[in-house]
């Protein structure tokens, strides 16, 4: 349909001043996952609805592509992208969605207009492929002098011809303790010596590799050295620090990843924890349920497993707790700081540290560069970095010049501090908690007070009332008799319980699975983790995370 009115359409204008669009939006199958189906669909009638708006005012046709695609085609002119773009992001904000679901555009200038509808759809894809999953991103233009398919192609051949040429190797970047300065072990990253003397860093190559299913051919190579180097350091009777390597999400879907490490370290003869694995965070939320059983794997052979680029994107809190995960590692470049208003990302940084503290959960802080930002880490009681401010990634020959200096090493590896109480205090001022991570990293939340026995909700946010199929109406003072009501008269008990053995265990919070009765009288399964937060006069302040775990238990037959 739409193809048949757009080719009518470029037939009645002139070819030259049309674009084709291609929508998309980043994340969708996530965004269904954490705001619900419904939502999901309001969000595409939503998109839909400006495009008809933009066809109105501007001209053109427009159509579903299916999935969460739709495409535009429109009059050739930077008023209406600019307009489109101003206006994604002032719906992103206002929606609380900054963080990884914006809709993207990818832009085919028409300029022969024998070129069948289908092709012209394709050039806009091919665009919009460029920035998908780009989080600073919306608009992309097609560039007709990349035959992209082809450039990969040419890629893979050199990667593979690299491989068999030794071309690859790694470099070691540090990780430090923030107080000492000491080195407590280092990350391996793949580093590509061309015949020519080049040096190439792998943003040009692994995004290739991984895209095209093949990052393992290369990563196996990566980790053999890793682990023949740890083999050369025990022989030289060198302190033994931990190495982690990099494990990519297509690793894991491509190949027995545990297996083939297994292999090495029996190959080499070396102790299961001196190699550890970086498992970007992205990697967690495939459409495979199998990553958490892989990462139970790797624990239950002995591997360290670190949860990379934590708060890149669409990061969850939730899934901290579901995988069994060692350390985390935060990437501070991805979050936007801006250290003279301590703005927003300032205080999303805090509040992770805050949480993992809660959850127990040590932290490496990585891209660390400046004075300010160490001296503002520490404020907040990190403790581990990696970054260009410690040392930048070195070549081996470097690295055993660090080794001969026991001083600057730290052999005790990376462990929670002792948690400071103060900040998990700080956690409900506004300032630290703000509604953006609230909403776009903690899944549904909620704060309770409790005084003499009496639980009342403080505030909630966003995910909780979709989750729990609610309208804003019922946020009236005596939530409190309508907490109870809703909830399932053989699980009160139980809920009210949570609050007396969550102080038993502050750090640990305590958990319940509680049915709750939605507005349409539907029941649900609801799993609560309940953390004290402070105490007010006589009152008590708790925080809850919730999840809809309703499947979990119809799976079950119950
Ligand atoms: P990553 O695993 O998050 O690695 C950290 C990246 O940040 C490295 O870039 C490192 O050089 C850079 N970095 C560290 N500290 C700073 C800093 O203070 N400032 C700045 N601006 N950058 C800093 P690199 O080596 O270019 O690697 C980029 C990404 O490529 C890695 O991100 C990782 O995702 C991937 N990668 C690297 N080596 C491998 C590998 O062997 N296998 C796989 N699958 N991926 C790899
Ligand atoms: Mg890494
Ligand atoms: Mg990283």
């Amino acid at each position: 349909m739409f193809f048949e009115e757009a080719d009518q359409y470029l037939h009645e204008h002139s070819a030259e001043d049309l674009c084709m669009l291609a929508i998309d939006i980043d994340h969708f199958k996530l965004y269904n996952q954490f705001y619900g189906r419904t939502s999901g669909d309001q969000y595409l009638k939503y998109i839909s609805g400006c495009l008809q708006e933009y066809a109105k005012e501007y001209g053109g046709v427009t159509g579903y592509a299916g999935a969460d695609g739709f495409y535009y085609l429109c009059p050739d002119d930077l008023v209406l992208f600019n307009d489109m773009t101003v206006k994604i992001k002032k719906e992103l904000r206002a929606r609380d969605l900054e963080i990884g679901f914006a809709p993207k555009l990818g832009v085919y200038r028409i300029e022969d207009d024998t070129k069948p509808i289908m092709d012209i759809c394709d050039c806009a894809l091919s665009a919009l492929s460029d920035i998908q999953g780009e989080y600073s991103k919306i608009i992309s233009w097609y560039d007709p002098t990349k035959e992209r398919s082809e450039d990969d192609f040419m890629m893979l051949r050199e990667v593979e011809f690299g491989i068999r040429n030794n071309e690859f190797t790694f470099y070691l970047q540090p990780k430090c303790n923030m107080l000492t300065g000491k080195v407590v072990g280092s990350e391996a990253l793949v580093r590509w010596f061309k015949p020519d003397g080049r040096l190439v860093n792998p943003g040009t190559f692994i995004p290739v590799l991984e895209r095209n299913g093949l990052v393992f051919k290369l990563d196996r190579v990566v980790w053999e050295e890793v682990c023949k180097w740890q083999r050369y350091c025990i022989d030289m009777e060198y302190p033994l620090l931990p190495i982690s390597v990099n494990v990519s999400r297509a690793d894991i879907f491509s190949m027995d990843v545990a297996a083939y490490l297994q292999n090495l370290i029996q190959k080499y003869d070396i102790p299961i924890d001196c190699i550890e694995l970086e498992i970007t965070e992205s990697a967690y939320v495939s459409e495979s349920g199998g990553l958490g059983a892989e990462i139970n794997r790797f624990k239950e052979m002995g591997f360290k497993v670190l949860m990379d680029d934590f708060g890149s994107g669409y990061s969850s809190l939730n899934s901290l707790k579901e995988l069994d995960i060692d350390i985390l590692k935060i990437d501070m470049r991805f979050l936007k700081m801006d250290f003279s208003t301590k703005e927003k990302g300032v205080s999303i940084l805090e509040s992770i540290v805050n949480m993992a503290a809660s959850l127990e959960m040590p932290v490496v802080v990585e891209g660390v560069e400046t004075d300010e930002q160490v001296r503002f880490l520490k404020e907040m009681g990190c403790k581990y970095a990696q970054g260009y401010y410690y040392y930048k990634p070195m070549d081996k020959s470097d690295y055993e010049l660090l080794l001969d200096e026991p001083d600057r090493l730290d052999m005790d590896g990376i462990r929670l501090s002792e948690v400071d109480q103060v900040h998990m205090l700080d956690l409900t001022e506004e300032k630290l908690f703000t509604d953006e991570m609230i909403n776009n990293i903690l899944g549904a939340v909620a704060f309770y007070e409790v005084t003499d026995g009496v639980v009342r909700l403080l505030r909630l946010n966003e995910q909780y009332y979709q989750m729990m199929g609610m309208s804003d109406i019922m946020t009236d003072p005596e939530y409190a008799i309508h907490l109870r009501k809703s909830i399932h008269e053989e699980d009160r008990d139980a809920f009210y319980h949570l609050f007396e053995k969550a102080d038993e265990q502050p750090l640990k919070g305590s958990t319940a699975d509680i049915r709750y009765i939605r507005p349409d009288g539907e029941l649900q399964w609801i799993r609560i983790r309940i953390f004290p937060l402070k105490k007010h006069h006589n009152a008590k302040l708790y925080y809850g995370s919730l999840e809809d775990i309703t499947e979990i238990y119809s799976q079950k037959g119950q």
